[in-house]
C-alpha cells in the first residue's frame, strides 16, 4: 500500500522532476496526499454551451464546442502572438496565445471537435479569448455534472503547461492507481453519528463532482474533519495540561494589590474591569495553571488589569513580566505602570532590544536576583540570557501578533510554569478565537470607562482637503491634538515614506502656527521618543505617523485621528487606529481620507467604520470580508491556521458542531486509546507531531 503522504508526485506519470519542482516551490504540493487536498477553488458549469454569434460584452466565463479552420501568427516582438480562428457554425473567433504557440499547433489541429473554455474579451466590436482552456471533446464524459472544477495555478505553472485541467489530470491519475489508501480517517461510528459521506466518497466528489448535492456533502465532510482535528487536538491537550501541570498558588491578596487599591488607584474600576481581576484571581488562586486570552476593545483599559494581576503575583512572593510587541509600546507600558506605582515600593524596569549593554548586564542581574519585581519589554524578554528568580505570572499584550512558539518559550521561564494572560485589543470573532485560542480561557473587557463619548467617524474624499485642514484648525483651537496616519504598506515602503514626509511639509505650509511632528519606523529610536515626547506633552499640536503609533499608545488629549489613504488599511487596522483617539472626555473624532476610486469592498469597509465602534462587530466583519487567511494576526502569529477547505467566516455552526463532537469523544475517553478511536489518535499524532506539546512542557 502507498503512503500518500510520502510518496512524491515525482513517481506520478506525467510530472517527472522539473514539474515536482515546480508544484512544491508554486503551490507546495510534495506528495500524493498533498495533491489529493488540493482542492478545487471554484466550480463553473459547464453544463451549457454558448453560440458564438451569442457573445457579447461583460461575460463570464463561457463554454464553445467546434472547430479550428486553421491557425496564424501575428505581431512582433512582445506583442507576438498565435491565434487560431475557431468556428462553431455561427461565427467565428480568434483565440490567442502569447506562449506556448508550438505546443498549441502540435495539440490542436484544424477539424477535429474541441471545446474551448474562456472569458471573452472586448477589442472594439470584436472578440477574442486569450489563453483559452481546450479540451478534445471526448474529455467531457470525465466531468458527468457539467461541474468543472478549478484549481489555482500560477503563471510559472501555466508556462509549464501545469493548468488547472492539467492538475485535474493528475489528480484522476492518483485516484484511479489507489485501491485500499483512501481509508477513512474518521471513526466508522462518527461518520454514521454526524451522517457524513466517506473519504473515498469525499476524495472524489470534490475533484470529480456528479452534481452540487454530492459536492456540498464532500465538502461538508471534508471541512468537519478539518475543524474537528484542530479542534480536538486543542481540547486534547488543553485537558491534559490540566491535568499534569500544577500551577502556582496565589492564594494571598496582599499589601502590594491592597494598598495600590485602596490609595492609588486613580479612578473606580469599571464593572468589567473588576469582574475580569475577579476571574483572574481566582484562576491564579485555584492549583492550576493560568492560560487566559483577555478581550477587549481599544481603551478598555487593559492595562490596569495587568497592573493589578501583576501586584497579586507580587503579593505571592513572585515576580511578574509583561511583553508588548513593539519599542515604543514597551516603553508606554513602563511609563504608564511605573506612574502608577511612583509612590510604593515596586521596582519596575524596561528591558528591550536598544538597552545599551551595561545597562542590560545590571537588569539581568538584577532579575535574576529577583530585586526587580515587574519587567516591561518587548521580545527582548525572551531570549534565554533573561533569566528570573521566580517568574509568577507572564503577560503578553497585543497576542496576535506573538506566536504560540514565543508563548511557550515564556512558559519555560521558570521551573513551574508561570500564569500567563494574554491581553489582545483586537476582538476576535468567536470562531477564530475558537479555532486559534480554543485551549485558552476567555475574559472580555465589554465595557469602555466611564465618561467616553463615541467617536464620530466620517469618510472623505482626498480632493478636499481645505474643509479637512479647516477643521483641524478649529479642534487645535479649542486645544486639542491631532494624529495624522499615513500607510505603510511592505513592498512600497519607499513610496510610502515619500508620502509621509510630502505631508510632513504640506503640514508645516498649512499650519505655520503649530508645531508638527513626525514618526516612523525608520528614525532612530532617540529620534522617534524625542518625536513623540513632544507630542504626548502636548508641544506638538499634530503628530504625522506611519502605522508605529498603532497599537497602544496613550494621549488623552488626542482628539482627532485623520488616516490618510484609508482603502490601504484593513478595518481591523483602522479600528485600532481610531482607537488612539477617544481617551479623554472630549468629543472625538475620526476622519477617513480616501481617494475617489474604491472597489465595492473598500467603500464597504468605509462604510462600516463609519457606521460602528464596535470592535466585535467590525471584526466579524472584516472575516467575512476578506476570510480568515488574511485577517492580520493570524499571518503575523507565525503559525497561522492552515485551513485547506474550511472558512471560518462561513462555517462558524459546524466549527460548533465539531468542537462538540471532540467534546463529547474526549469526555468519554480522554486519551483516545479505546479501540474504535484508534484512528484519531493515530491521524492526531500525524497532523500534529512538528507542534510543540503542550502538556509535557515542564
Ligand atoms: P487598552 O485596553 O486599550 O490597553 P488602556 O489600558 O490603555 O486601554 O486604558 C485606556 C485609558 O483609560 C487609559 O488612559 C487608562 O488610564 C484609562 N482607564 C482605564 N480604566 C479606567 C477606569 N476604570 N476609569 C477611567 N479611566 C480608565
Ligand atoms: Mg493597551
Amino acid at each position: 500500500m502507498i503512503d500518500l503522504e510520502r510518496r512524491s508526485i515525482v513517481y506520478l506519470p506525467g510530472v517527472g522532476p522539473k514539474k515536482a519542482e515546480l508544484l512544491e516551490k508554486e503551490i507546495g504540493v510534495r506528495s500524493y496526499a498533498d495533491l489529493l487536498s488540493f482542492y478545487p477553488y471554484k466550480y463553473i458549469d459547464r453544463s451549457r454551451f454558448y453560440k458564438i454569434s451569442e457573445i457579447e460584452g461583460n461575460m463570464p466565463y463561457i463554454q464553445l464546442k467546434g472547430r479550428f479552420q486553421y491557425f496564424e501568427t501575428v505581431g512582433e516582438g512582445r506583442s507576438k502572438r498565435l491565434i487560431g480562428k475557431f468556428t462553431d457554425g455561427t461565427g467565428v473567433i480568434d483565440l490567442v496565445w502569447f506562449k506556448g504557440g508550438n505546443y498549441i499547433l502540435e495539440k490542436y489541429k484544424p477539424g477535429a471537435d474541441f471545446i474551448v473554455f474562456g472569458k471573452p474579451v472586448a477589442f472594439g466590436r470584436v472578440y477574442n479569448i486569450p489563453h483559452p482552456d481546450i479540451d478534445p471533446m471526448s474529455s467531457i464524459e470525465q466531468v458527468a455534472s457539467g461541474l468543472t472544477p478549478y484549481y489555482s495555478t500560477t503563471e510559472k505553472m501555466k508556462k509549464a503547461f501545469l493548468n488547472s485541467r492539467a492538475i485535474q489530470n493528475l489528480v484522476y491519475t492518483i485516484l484511479n492507481s489507489l485501491t485500499d489508501e483512501l481509508a477513512d480517517s474518521l471513526p466508522e461510528y462518527l461518520l454514521k453519528r454526524v451522517g457524513m459521506v466517506s473519504f473515498k466518497e469525499a476524495m472524489y466528489q470534490i475533484h470529480f463532482p456528479d452534481s452540487t448535492e454530492k459536492l456540498r456533502n464532500a465538502q461538508t465532510r471534508l471541512k468537519f474533519e478539518e475543524l474537528f482535528y484542530i479542534q480536538l487536538n486543542m481540547l486534547q491537550t488543553a485537558g491534559q495540561r490540566k491535568l499534569r501541570i500544577k500551577g502556582l498558588v496565589f492564594s494571598h491578596v496582599g499589601s502590594y494589590f491592597n494598598t495600590f487599591y485602596s490609595d492609588y488607584l486613580p479612578f473606580e474600576l469599571t464593572g468589567a474591569q473588576k469582574r475580569v481581576v475577579r476571574e483572574i484571581r481566582t484562576d491564579m488562586g485555584s492549583g492550576r495553571q493560568m492560560n487566559r486570552l483577555l478581550q477587549g476593545d481599544v481603551g478598555s483599559g487593559k492595562t490596569l488589569v495587568a497592573l493589578l494581576s501583576m501586584l497579586l503575583a507580587l503579593d505571592n512572593g513572585y515576580q511578574a513580566c509583561m511583553m508588548a510587541p513593539t519599542e515604543i509600546l514597551a516603553t508606554q507600558h513602563f511609563a504608564t505602570v511605573a506612574g502608577f506605582l511612583k509612590d510604593m515600593d515596586v521596582k519596575v524596569a524596561l528591558l528591550t532590544g536598544s538597552t545599551r549593554k551595561k545597562e542590560r548586564e545590571r537588569l539581568l542581574a538584577q532579575i535574576a536576583e529577583g530585586e526587580i519585581q515587574i519587567l516591561i519589554g518587548t521580545h527582548a524578554l525572551i531570549e534565554d540570557t533573561v533569566v528570573f528568580s521566580s517568574l509568577g505570572l507572564a503577560i503578553i499584550d497585543e497576542q496576535h501578533r506573538f506566536g504560540v512558539e514565543q508563548r511557550s518559550r515564556l512558559w519555560k521561564k521558570n521551573k513551574q510554569i508561570p500564569h500567563v494572560l494574554v491581553m489582545t485589543a483586537t476582538p476576535i470573532p468567536r470562531t477564530l478565537a475558537m479555532t486559534l485560542y480554543g485551549d485558552l480561557d476567555v475574559s472580555v473587557i465589554d465595557e469602555l470607562p466611564p465618561g467616553r463619548k463615541p467617536i464620530k467617524t466620517v469618510h472623505r474624499y482626498d480632493t478636499n482637503k481645505k474643509q479637512l485642514y479647516d477643521f483641524l484648525r478649529k479642534e487645535i483651537e479649542l486645544g486639542r491634538q491631532v494624529y495624522v496616519v499615513f500607510p505603510l504598506i511592505e513592498g512600497s515602503e519607499k513610496l510610502d515614506y515619500k508620502d509621509l514626509e510630502e505631508g510632513y511639509e504640506v503640514f508645516k505650509d498649512v499650519f505655520p502656527e503649530f508645531t508638527v511632528s513626525m514618526v516612523h519606523g525608520r528614525m532612530k529610536a532617540a529620534d522617534k521618543e524625542a518625536e513623540m515626547k513632544r507630542f504626548i506633552s502636548g508641544e506638538a499640536h499634530i503628530l504625522l505617523a506611519t502605522t508605529v503609533i498603532e497599537v497602544g499608545v496613550n494621549v488623552p488629549n488626542a482628539s482627532v485621528m485623520v488616516i490618510e489613504s484609508a482603502e490601504r488599511f484593513g478595518l481591523s487596522q483602522l479600528h485600532q487606529l481610531r482607537g488612539r483617539v477617544g481617551r479623554g472626555a472630549e468629543q472625538s473624532y475620526c476622519v477617513l481620507v480616501s481617494s475617489y476610486k474604491l472597489s465595492n469592498d473598500t467603500r464597504k469597509r468605509l462604510e462600516i467604520m463609519v457606521n460602528s465602534n464596535d470592535g466585535f462587530e467590525i471584526a466579524e466583519a472584516d472575516l467575512r470580508l476578506r476570510g480568515h487567511g488574511d485577517l492580520e494576526g493570524t499571518r503575523q502569529s507565525g503559525e497561522g491556521i492552515d485551513l485547506k477547505i474550511a472558512d471560518l467566516a462561513a462555517d462558524g455552526q459546524l466549527l460548533q458542531y465539531a468542537r462538540d463532537m471532540a467534546q463529547m469523544i474526549l469526555a468519554e475517553d480522554p486519551d483516545l486509546t479505546e479501540e474504535r478511536n484508534l484512528v484519531l489518535n493515530q491521524k492526531l499524532k500525524k497532523l500534529f507531531s512538528n507542534k510543540i506539546n503542550w502538556g509535557m512542557i515542564s
